[in-house]
């Protein structure tokens, strides 16, 4: 519950898991949400630590409704999930994402590379790869623009399908993120076995990667590690330049947080690709 925001989702946060009213409430909500149109996609910037360059953004998803107001993803996600919802969302958020990468480009902003978040219950449809690919040719994009992320989590349900799957995706040049990484169980076998291009270093040991001798020793390894499997590496949650400072020293590839920059709507993300803003 901690990653789910601040403040103004107290309710959601304390009241949903248990109250039965309030999840048939945005179950109710969710199922017309397309709709009316109450989803946005946001994006975050991801930075190069080498150069300090925008290198691409992760859409998050956004749900703002009439009688609920904003809803975190955390919450909205998982019951989406539950009621069969989940599919229909996430082809919204791949054509939307589609869409905009495609004004940006027509825009003269260049190829902007955006990750989009799978669920699992996506992947055990096998409806997902032909629809990516679809939109890819729909709106005309490199398919080196597009990322999937993906959790342990997302790929247990069924390990080969999705290995299919995935692998089906990279071998057309979409790339291919393991989320989260570190706070699942068999993450060393889930490297072996899918075709993976990036790591993403999960906030929690981001956190304390300054202060935490444990904490900086797993950032070291999980580097060395993605290094050692020809894998980049993006920290996820960076909020200080302290944070920054190490993990520019240690190597790694990437960063992403609120340090450089909060999820940003689509506008905001465009003035920043105007602006060619560094880290
Ligand atoms: P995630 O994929 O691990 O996304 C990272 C989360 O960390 C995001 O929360 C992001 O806003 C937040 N974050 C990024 N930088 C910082 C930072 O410096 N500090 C802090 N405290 N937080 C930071 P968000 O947007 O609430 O999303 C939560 C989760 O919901 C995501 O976790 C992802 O699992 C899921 N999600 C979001 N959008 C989608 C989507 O389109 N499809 C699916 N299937 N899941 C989604
Ligand atoms: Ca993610
Ligand atoms: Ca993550
Ligand atoms: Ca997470």
């Amino acid at each position: 519950a901690k990653e789910m925001g601040r403040d103004h989702y107290a309710f959601f946060t304390e009241r949903m898991g248990s109250d039965i009213r309030a999840r048939l409430a945005m179950q109710q909500q969710l199922r017309g949400a397309i709709g009316r149109d109450e989803f946005e996609v946001h994006y975050q910037p991801q930075m190069c630590l080498r150069t300090g360059a925008l290198l691409g953004a992760e859409a998050l998803l956004r749900w703002d409704n009439p009688v609920l107001g904003k809803v975190p993803p955390g919450l909205f996600i998982a019951l989406a999930e539950e009621y069969g919802l989940i599919t229909a969302i996430g082809e919204w958020v791949l054509e939307s994402v589609c869409a905009q990468i495609r004004a940006w480009h027509d825009a003269g902003l260049g190829s902007v590379k955006v990750a989009v978040n799978l669920s699992g219950k996506q992947f055990a449809q096998d409806r997902t790869v032909p629809f990516v690919e679809a939109a890819l040719r729909k709106y005309g994009i490199a398919p080196a623009c597009l990322g999937i992320e993906i959790t342990e989590s997302t790929v247990m349900g069924d390990p080969d399908k999705a290995v299919a799957a995935l692998t089906r995706l990279k071998d057309i040049g979409v790339g291919i993120s393991l989320d989260d990484f570190g706070t699942g169980y068999s993450s060393l076998g889930y490297l072996k076995r899918f075709p993976i291009d990036v790591l993403k270093i999960d906030k929690s040991f981001v956190d304390d990667v300054t202060t935490s001798s444990s904490d900086a020793a797993i950032a070291r390894s999980v580097i060395s590690l993605a290094h050692n499997l020809d894998m980049r590496v993006i920290a996820e949650g960076v909020e200080t330049r302290a944070q920054v400072d190490f993990l520019t020293e240690h190597g790694c590839d990437e960063m992403q947080g609120y340090y450089f920059s909060r999820p940003l709507a689509a506008d905001a993300f465009t003035a920043l690709l105007r602006e060619r803003r560094t880290l």
